[in-house]
């Protein structure tokens, strides 16, 4: 018996078939209505519903390339289960080339949203009854905020196996177990027991291929490990490892100044290492900024003018600190472009790490 065609704010997607709906979401002030585009792959046989949705904050755009390439993806013919993808959540945001909404507000603070509520309220009540609705699993793609940058990680509740079991198997290099924010769609998500995890890298308005690759990887190793994509015939290669931080902390500028780093994205550090130097403009008055923990960088600020007490560095610490180092060789080599990476790697900061 074929399966059941997928119904979707008013489409009906037939099973075998993909198509792209625009889902009505607002007007402009022209009254010009706004469409979040949504493009549903929905599987011949019967399998979970993977929502991977981006831009939920408008100027993270590494995951919209991250769910093009994903699309692209031919396997994707025998697909078990159903693929939403929703490359652009706050289109709003997206258009003005900004992180919020119009009236200022944080789409990724306003769920679980209402009916009747602003115009933020209303968009996560949208998309909670409409698309989140029927799903199973839900893969958040996420970007550091301006002039930020992260290196490829999972953010992720790990009290619920399943979500465990989907962040291990992303095969980012680090997880943070992280809480979960009110207002969050990971908060709201994981209060329905969907499993939800969210991947943050690279830096807002930003393109970064490492990135995008390792994000690329991710999510389809993510449907081969939830038996929606065929598994990989005939390669043993390694799995990228993963390894959980302990926790992590913000290591912050002690003066205002003008900073140079000395450490890299990726890299390990020790307690007591200097992680940048801060000083005045003609470098009379300069200090060392010290981490007070050792752990590997998995964040940091590369905008060089720093106020007192601003985040420059962010430090995720391990129990097994030489483990975690090791997930990061792991990860550097298997973005080696030999090893297949999807483009040609540019030089990124953690490739050129102090000797
Ligand atoms: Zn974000």
């Amino acid at each position: 018996m074929a399966r059941a065609p997928f119904n979707f704010a008013g489409t009906e997607i037939k099973a075998g078939t993909r198509q792209t709906v625009e889902f009505p979401v607002a007007k402009l002030y022209t009254h010009t209505p706004l469409h979040i585009p949504v493009e549903v792959v929905h599987g011949r046989r019967e399998g979970p519903v993977l929502l991977v949705c981006a831009a939920l904050h408008g100027d993270e755009i590494n995951g919209v390339e991250i769910i093009r390439r994903v699309l692209r993806n031919a396997s994707l013919r025998h697909l078990r289960g159903t693929l939403i993808a929703v490359p652009i959540v706050n289109v709003f945001g997206f258009v003005q080339r900004t992180r919020y909404l119009p009236d200022r507000r944080d789409l990724n603070r306003c769920f679980p949203g209402s009916e009747t509520g602003s115009l933020g309220g209303r968009i996560a009540y949208l998309f909670r009854t409409q698309i989140m609705q029927n799903v199973t699993h839900i893969i958040d793609l996420h970007t550091g905020a301006i002039h930020r940058f992260n290196l490829p990680q999972i953010r992720a509740e790990l009290k619920n196996p399943e979500t465990a079991r989907i962040a291990e198997a992303f095969g980012a290099p680090i997880i943070l177990n992280a809480s979960l924010r009110e207002g969050t769609l990971r908060e709201y998500a994981d209060s329905r027991d969907i499993p939800v995890i969210t991947f943050e890298g690279g830096e807002a308005l930003r393109f970064d291929d490492v990135v995008i690759s390792s994000g690329v990887r991710g999510v389809n190793r993510v449907m081969r490990a939830l038996e929606m994509l065929p598994a990989k015939a005939g390669r043993a290669k390694p799995r990228n490892r993963s390894e959980i931080a302990a926790t992590s902390t913000w290591v912050r500028a002690e003066i205002d100044g003008i900073m140079r780093p000395i450490v890299r994205l990726g890299q390990r550090v020790r307690k007591g290492q200097r992680l940048a130097l801060i000083a005045d403009p003609f470098g009379e008055t300069e200090t060392a900024l010290i981490t007070p923990y050792s752990g590997i960088i998995v964040g940091m600020n590369n905008l060089p003018l720093v106020n007192e007490g601003e985040a420059i560095y962010h430090i995720a610490r391990f129990d097994e600190l030489a483990e975690a180092e090791k997930a990061m060789d792991y990860f550097r080599s298997s973005m080696d472009p030999e090893a297949g990476a999807d483009a040609v790697m540019p030089v990124h900061p953690w490739d050129e790490q102090q000797k």
